[in-house]
């Protein structure tokens, strides 16, 4: 389906509001997904959490599905939690790793993930292998292949990173760990809700990802996919009542599917407001949801490249709604109060969010400006003319 751009603007309160292009840290919600979220705390003040949570069973159960049809994968290869950190930390955490062991990942890794690896290093002896960039700076998927050996344990890579348009080649990245039998963890943080993604034509063994970004979802959610072949091979590092049962005075026994990833406790009013906001993407379609949002932050940067003093920094073949960029004489941060200012949500990628990759291009900081569907051309015109005006005067 064509996305409906007045009908999308109407079913959303934040974009009366201001101009908000910052979907990359936490998109605005639909209405619907607002609404679901408050019934339920109604609900729960009504008649108690654990009643309101057996009234919601349907709603609840639904969130898996949905997930499962926008991954393409069955809703019991999912696991839910609180963020994509939390989800992407269940699976690292669950290797047993060894001095020795290798972890190959990419140039644009976020932090979070790269801080983890480091503990793994300084605690456990694990080796990272960052793998380089190819010309059009995505990985370089034949070094890749070259760099993997018998002491590689995971391969961990992030999809679209959170400081540019960049959008690796995550199943040309699948091929190779299927064919070397290696894992595969794509942090897909960014791209969920954006892209059209299908676990098994992208080959990953497990995915990690957000509600509150592209999927327009509550904050306080993220969710994991989990190969089936993966599931008994790994323990959590950490079980609970329902990850595991008591099932004798000194066994325990892991849950079955997914659920062993997940913890009791859950926010299910925001459960359910993710379900409700990966029901409303899939009403859209996860294609034309990709086509409209590639072809705004297309035509943005193109329009932004002719503002004198302004330098696209988005890296890649294939580029996605994130779209970075600097201005001559003036600091991102600069930038973004001067946009906050005019009303319009602009945020500032730091050195420090990805630094491998900005340390090689020597980058203090970026803008990012990230579209979504809802946000529409006019909305863009206003951006770049608010550049323009903090734009170097051009030479008499
Ligand atoms: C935002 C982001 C994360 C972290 O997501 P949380 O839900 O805040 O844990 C991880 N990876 C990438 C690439 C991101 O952009």
């Amino acid at each position: 389906m064509e996305i409906d751009v007045p009908r999308t603007r109407a079913e959303t309160e934040g974009v009366n509001h201001g101009i908000h292009l910052n979907a990359a840290g936490s998109a605005l919600m639909p209405r619907c997904v607002v609404d679901a979220q408050i019934r339920h705390i109604h609900d729960e003040a009504a008649h108690g959490g654990y009643e309101a949570c057996q009234h919601a069973e349907t709603q609840i159960a639904r969130t898996y599905a949905a997930l499962g049809e926008l991954l393409n994968c069955a809703p019991e290869q999912i696991a839910l939690s609180d963020s994509a950190t939390t989800s992407w930390q269940r699976i690292v955490r669950a290797f047993a790793w060894q001095p020795g062991d290798r972890i190959l990942t990419g140039q644009a890794e976020y932090v979070s993930n790269y801080i983890t690896f480091l503990q793994l290093a300084r605690h456990q002896g694990v080796e990272i292998v960052v793998v380089p960039d190819d010309s059009f700076g995505q990985i370089d998927v034949d070094r890749l292949d070259s760099l993997i050996d018998s002491r590689t344990r995971l391969v961990a890579l992030t999809h679209v990173p959170t400081n540019g348009g960049l959008v690796n080649p995550a199943a040309e990245v699948g091929t190779v760990t299927r064919a070397k039998g290696v894992p595969y963890l794509l942090d897909a943080c960014q791209s969920a809700g954006q892209l059209a993604l299908d676990v098994q034509a992208i080959g990953c063994d497990f995915l990690s990802a957000t509600g509150r970004k592209y999927l327009r979802g509550p904050r306080g959610t993220g969710f994991l996919y989990i190969h089936p072949d993966w599931i008994d091979r790994l323990e959590p590092a950490s079980l609970d009542i329902r990850s595991a049962t008591w099932s004798a005075r000194d066994a325990y026994t892991p849950s079955p599917g997914a659920r062993k990833f997940e913890t009791f406790e859950f926010n299910y009013a925001a459960v359910i407001g993710l379900g409700t906001a990966v029901d409303y993407a899939l009403s859209w379609g996860m294609p034309a949801i990709q086509g409209r949002i590639g072809w705004l932050a297309s035509t943005l940067r193109r329009r932004l490249e002719r503002i004198p003093g302004v330098t696209i920094r988005d890296l890649g073949r294939e580029t996605c709604g994130i779209c970075t960029f600097t201005l001559e004489g003036q600091t991102a941060q600069a930038v973004k109060t001067a946009l906050a200012d005019a009303q319009i949500q602009v945020t500032v990628s730091e050195r420090a969010s990805t630094r491998l990759d900005m340390d090689q291009r020597e980058l203090d900081a970026v803008v990012r400006a990230s579209v979504h569907y809802y946000n529409t051309e006019d909305e863009l015109d206003r951006l770049c003319a608010a550049i323009t005006e903090l734009a170097p005067a051009p030479a008499a």
